[in-house]
């Protein structure tokens, strides 16, 4: 497996596997690799003769009080994991080679993004977006990988494609928990042990709500304040959104009328985690 940090050396890759005549799945990250980002990984290998990750902590998506430069590294752990996973590649780019100083275009959304996530992170949609239209513009793949564990980025990332005539497949991938059922993510490392037991509420409260719906409540204001008030039990967790949206316009609905998302971002102590589930996987 390569590792890689320019723009040349991936696009004389793949020139060469596309000469082939091989597939190419793209699985983007931003490194700390867990198993949430291996089944990602594994589901390219699955799907495609050659995969190609990309390891990038990109800069543009993180606003100017987040965490940006507390945000773990690890690429020695991070090439063994994806390779382990039948990676082929892993672009690690310098901010610079993605960003030169003259850089001036952005890749911007409106309404799926003035909803969850996108209401406390003002900036993130429009970092993500640019980066992973770059990101497609260098790899080409003929697929790409997202987990539901970022479900409003999953539904950013298959209208943006629509929108703009991407010819690409974005496959949507289940959300990897620990053994108690935290989501797994890479910052899940800034949590001390308290605030580890801590946020399972997220995870625990997002159960009750399933069981309410499975029970055939289908009004959300009902469903939304069970769970908030599990989480409210909670004294380390502090709720920024616990929200119930339609899965592809990202607007909240009152009623279980269609497929829909509950997702909610929980701060516990100072680290802001999220968690969903989509009713139709319920
Ligand atoms: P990140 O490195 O956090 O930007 O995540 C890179 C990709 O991995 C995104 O598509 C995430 O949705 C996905 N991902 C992160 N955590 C998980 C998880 N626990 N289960 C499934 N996918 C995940």
């Amino acid at each position: 497996m390569k590792v890689v940090k320019t723009i040349a050396e991936v696009r004389e890759q793949v020139k060469q596997w596309r000469a082939e005549g091989l597939t190419v799945g793209l699985v983007p990250t931003m490194g700390y690799l867990h198993e949430g980002h291996a089944s990602l990984i594994d589901a390219s290998h699955r799907d495609n003769d050659r995969t190609v990750v990309s390891d990038f902590v990109n800069p543009m998506q993180f606003g100017p009080t987040e965490d940006l430069e507390s945000y773990p590294r690890d690429l020695k752990h991070d090439t063994e994991l994806a390779e382990a996973h039948g990676c082929d590649m892993i672009f690690n780019p310098e901010p610079e080679e993605m960003y030169n100083k003259n850089f001036s275009s952005f890749v911007d959304m409106t309404v799926l993004t003035e909803e969850l996530c996108g209401l406390s992170r003002p900036v993130h949609f429009r970092g993500v977006c640019t980066v992973v239209s770059k990101l497609f513009n260098i790899v080409k793949p003929d697929r790409a990988y997202f987990g539901k564990k970022d479900a409003q980025q999953l539904a950013v990332i298959r209208h943006m494609v629509d929108d703009l005539n991407m010819d690409i497949e974005i496959i949507g991938c289940p959300i990897i928990r620990e053994s108690d059922g935290l989501a797994k993510s890479s910052r899940n490392t800034y949590l001390n042990d308290n605030e580890r037991k801590a946020a399972l509420i997220l995870s625990q409260s997002l159960e009750i709500g399933k069981s309410i719906i499975k029970n055939g409540v289908t009004d959300c204001k009902e469903i939304i304040s069970a769970i908030k008030t599990k989480i409210e039990s909670e004294p380390l967790a502090k709720i920024d959104y616990v929200k119930i949206v339609d899965v592809e316009t990202i607007q909240q609905i009152e009623k279980l009328d269609r497929p829909a998302l509950c997702a909610m971002a929980v701060y516990i102590g100072k680290t802001r985690l999220i968690d969903n589930f989509f009713t139709e996987d319920i």
